[in-house]
């Protein structure tokens, strides 16, 4: 007779809704339909989006529209989201007939940096100074509590260095009502500047249990406030690695989140860990997992999703990841010649089907895999200079 490690999973054909049409959802309709569930893809986006091009079902629809929320809700067994910028109310009425993991709170914790800030200021978990601001006087006042240099952050709907300015001298009162009217915002954080030796993230699992699966520390390399290129196993201690795992498990269990999240953090000079944000989902610095682990993030999303049991994934070679922006491609629905990427059998090409390309925008990634991380980032640089000609 068969026998079920786990009644209380989900098990094929069942179907995984996934809110957002974009690469992350993509990533997981793929391991998703590897073991045998069905996909409907919900989106704002137009039809053919990333996601909706392997999902079994793609509904394209506003996020208050109610006939499209029942259709959704009429197929899935089980939810989940690609995406923070999804107005939390959707996630209440999807959350009021069907599981949805992660929850709401994680959601309406992650997408307002305000929220954000203050849950990690609560937590006891280390960020940099910050100060709240809804106006050009307290923006004022922020300055002077914080000083420079400084970096003021949109409180809602930022990403990718979007929604960010960085203050570096002191400014006079036609310079913070300059600033504050640039932000264009009602809200935003004031945040001191950290000055780093690196940039890190965990991305980890946690799953229904409770169980914690960290993947190994990614380093990574940012430029114009983009992931330009992911690095494991990070050049950090071992030590700093741990109490790095360690602090993205205080955040996952302070939250009781369910699935994959990452952490990002400022590794100083001094060897302190920072809290940069936290992301409720699989996160680009962990997009190496793919080619480079036993089990990728996306893997694991579904696992905890429906509810398997989570265990600590295995890296198996050291890796560069290496993200492709729509500036290397010539024009903007012409792809560049794919060969120095494809003729390396150790190089791992992702593409994410979007048909046209533009600055800054995430076209897909590539890896590099090799015996220790230094060649494997040399060789990425080098198939990056060969693909922009
Ligand atoms: P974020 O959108 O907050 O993830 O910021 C994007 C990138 O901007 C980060 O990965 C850093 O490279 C840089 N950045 C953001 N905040 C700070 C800060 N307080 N100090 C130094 N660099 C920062």
């Amino acid at each position: 007779m068969m026998q079920r490690l786990n009644p209380m999973s989900i098990q094929p054909p069942a179907t995984i809704g996934v809110v957002g049409g974009g690469q992350l959802g993509r990533m997981m309709i793929l391991e998703a339909r590897r073991l045998g569930y069905r996909t409907v893809v919900f989106t704002d986006e137009a039809p053919g989006c990333p996601a909706g091009q392997v999902a079994d079902e793609e509904i394209n629809a506003s996020f208050g529209d109610s006939e499209a929320t029942d259709a959704f809700l009429s197929q899935i067994d089980v939810c989940t989201y690609e995406f923070e910028n999804i107005p939390a109310a959707f996630i209440a009425n999807i959350e009021a007939v069907k599981p949805v993991f992660p929850d709401r709170r994680a959601l309406e914790t992650s997408q307002h940096r305000e929220r954000e800030k203050l849950f990690l200021r609560e937590h006891g978990i280390p960020c940099a100074p910050f100060a709240v601001v809804d106006s050009a006087d307290s923006l004022a006042l922020a300055v002077e509590e914080i000083g420079t240099p400084c970096v003021l952050k949109t409180a809602a709907f930022g990403y990718d260095g979007k929604g960010q300015i960085k203050i570096s001298e002191p400014l006079d009162a036609v310079g913070v009502s300059q600033v504050w009217a640039d932000l264009d915002a009602t809200r935003g954080v004031l945040e001191g500047w950290v000055t780093y030796r690196c940039e890190i993230s965990v991305v980890a699992a946690r799953g229904q249990d409770g169980s914690f699966a960290p993947f190994p520390v990614s380093e990574n390399i940012h430029t114009n406030h983009i992931l330009d290129t992911t690095l494991v196993p990070a050049r950090i201690s071992d030590a700093e690695a741990q109490a790095a795992v360690a602090l993205a498990k205080q955040v996952g269990d302070a939250l009781n989140y369910v699935g994959v999240y990452a952490v990002e953090l400022f590794l100083t000079e001094g060897g302190e860990l920072i809290v940069n944000e936290m992301a409720p989902r699989p996160h680009n610095s962990g997009h190496y997992t793919i080619d480079a682990c036993d089990v990728s993030q996306f893997g694991m999303q579904i696992r905890a999703v429906v509810g398997l049991p989570l265990s600590p994934p295995r890296l198996l070679r050291p890796v560069a990841m290496v993200n492709l922006l729509g500036d290397v491609w010539p024009e903007a629905e012409v792809h560049p010649d794919w060969s120095p990427v494809l003729n390396d059998q150790d190089a791992r090409l992702h593409l994410y089907g979007k048909r046209i390309a533009r600055a800054g925008r995430k076209m897909g990634h590539f890896c590099v895999l090799a015996d220790d991380v230094d060649t494997a980032q040399s060789k990425a640089n080098a198939i990056m200079a060969a693909l922009r000609g």
